[in-house]
């Protein structure tokens, strides 16, 4: 299987690797096309064997409880994106010379091949943080330049179905993640961002160049514009060491005046002096500063990008302003849940890591901080020194609690500190009280954990529902 599409998929032998939000689709649709399909997962529990009697039903052979053993015979792995590169599985595939695709890769191969559905070139978004709310903005922005478009890949509409299903798209906004990229070694995006690199998932990569190399590969081949953050130079590199397509312009995006072949931001106001006539003396404006919601730097940063990759794809500036201005971000980003006595409550759950946390802390002026919850191996001290400034006082909650507590005492000694050492469901009503009383009227209570939320919490979302809970009650008593 050579890097072309695979048209002939009659009793081709795919073993694909993990049941699951990826892996029952894959075996489903490759089955459907007449490969010999064999999945292989590693859990054997009652909700593996209930997916796997249901493929079993159509056909497909099912290994439960064995994961590492490549099947007789196998010409394709396709994986679902979470498995680990150094799986025994994927040295097994490579010592047969087998490929490895991933979710994101069968895709890609499978684009052309419903008769009479449109091929719909592919805008891909990846990053450390942004990605979801940068694939929407530009999903929004697609279609108020009245485009049949999706937000897919790592959300929203599964790719499979957006190349497969009869709904047809003019274009896709993909948002994707580094482990999904490192398994399509054939994707060609049209124009595709890099929004940030910062440690993050080293465990998985193996390293902070494995993790960057694997979020390079979405300039591959890309045909109009590379889009990179010109305040975060590795971004800018992997441009470089992208091959692209003759004619493939690399543009940035910088909060600061852009210079040619950049967006930017002149006086309040979004602007694009990449593609315009004349840019090296003029500049086309695009939206105001206003129209993102929530205006919050990063976020600004997140619209130009997208911005940047509209405007590859040709769209004129109006529909920039438009679809900003019809954007709703996802639940837990930066939502403002309610003013309680002059003090904003602020809801960022999904701030999940030490970089999304810094970008928050930064777009308040005098925060009380909750923070706390899983650290997932980083350290604080970086994120701690840099937002010292803005911090009114801080409450610590969840199983890492002491790392930020050590690095508060190392770089923020002056400032007010509430650990709490509880991790049951009150906990959260405790600490957003603590926080009532730490904070002055035109102050931000900011959750901004900077770590997963597993340890209290079934996921981000119930961490940012329990907050808005404990809000709301606040509020009923105040
Ligand atoms: P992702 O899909 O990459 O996880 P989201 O759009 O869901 O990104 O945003 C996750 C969190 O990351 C947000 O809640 C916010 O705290 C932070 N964030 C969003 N955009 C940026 C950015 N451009 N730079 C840094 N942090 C960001």
């Amino acid at each position: 299987m050579g890097s072309g599409q695979v048209t002939d998929w009659q009793g081709k032998h795919v073993t694909v690797a993990g049941l699951g939000v990826s892996g029952v689709p894959a075996a489903k649709v490759l089955h459907g096309l007449g490969a010999r399909v064999t999945v292989v997962n590693d859990g054997d529990d009652a909700r593996a064997r209930e997916q796997a009697a249901a493929l079993e039903a159509l056909g497909v052979t099912v290994r439960l409880g064995d994961g590492a053993t490549l099947p007789e015979g196998t010409e394709l792995v396709v994986t679902a994106p979470g498995w680990q590169p150094d799986k025994p599985l994927f040295l097994a595939a490579e010592r047969a010379g087998v490929p490895v695709w991933g979710d994101v890769e069968l895709a890609w191969r499978l684009r052309g091949t419903v008769p009479g559905k449109p091929v719909a070139p592919w805008l891909c978004v990846t990053g450390t943080n942004g990605k979801t709310t940068t694939t929407q903005m530009l999903a929004s922005i697609l279609r108020a330049a009245g485009l049949r478009t999706a937000a897919v890949g790592n959300i929203g509409v599964s790719l499979l179905d957006a190349v497969l299903g009869e709904e047809p798209y003019d274009v896709l906004a993909v948002e994707l993640s580094s482990y999904q990229l490192h398994w399509a070694p054939s994707l060609r995006a049209h124009s595709a961002a890099v929004l940030n690199l910062a440690p993050d998932h080293l465990d998985w990569h193996g390293s902070m160049e494995a993790y960057a190399r694997d979020k390079g590969r979405v300039y591959e081949g890309n045909q109009v514009a590379c889009v990179y953050n010109v305040a975060d130079k590795a971004t800018e590199d992997l441009v470089r060491e992208a091959d692209v397509e003759e004619g493939c312009r690399a543009i940035g995006f910088t909060l600061g005046t852009p210079g040619p072949s950049q967006l930017g931001v002149v006086d309040g106001i979004l602007v694009d002096r990449a593609f315009v006539e004349n840019r090296r003396e003029s500049a086309q404006e695009l939206a105001e500063v206003s129209d993102v919601n929530p205006p919050a730097p990063h976020n600004i940063a997140n619209a130009l990008a997208a911005a940047a990759l509209a405007r590859a794809f040709g769209l004129p500036p109006q529909a920039v302003r438009d679809g900003l201005r019809a954007f709703t971000p996802d639940a837990h980003r930066i939502a403002h849940v309610a003013d309680v006595n002059g003090v904003a409550y602020v809801d960022d759950s999904k701030a999940t890591n030490t970089h999304a946390a810094e970008a928050s802390l930064a777009a308040y002026g005098s925060i009380v901080w909750i923070a706390g919850g899983l650290a997932k191996g980083a350290t604080f001290d970086e994120l701690v020194a840099r937002s010292a400034g803005r911090l009114r006082g801080v409450v610590l909650i969840g199983a890492d609690r002491a790392l930020i507590r050590e690095a508060l005492a190392r770089h923020a000694p002056e400032v007010p500190v509430v650990d709490l050492d509880r991790t049951d469901t009150g906990a959260m009503l405790q600490a957003v009280q603590e926080a009532a009383r730490l904070a002055q009227p035109g102050d931000t209570v900011l959750l901004a954990p900077a770590c997963a939320s597993m340890d209290m919490f079934a996921n981000y979302n119930k961490r940012g529902d329990a907050f808005a809970e404990a809000v709301r009650e606040l509020g009923a008593g105040a």
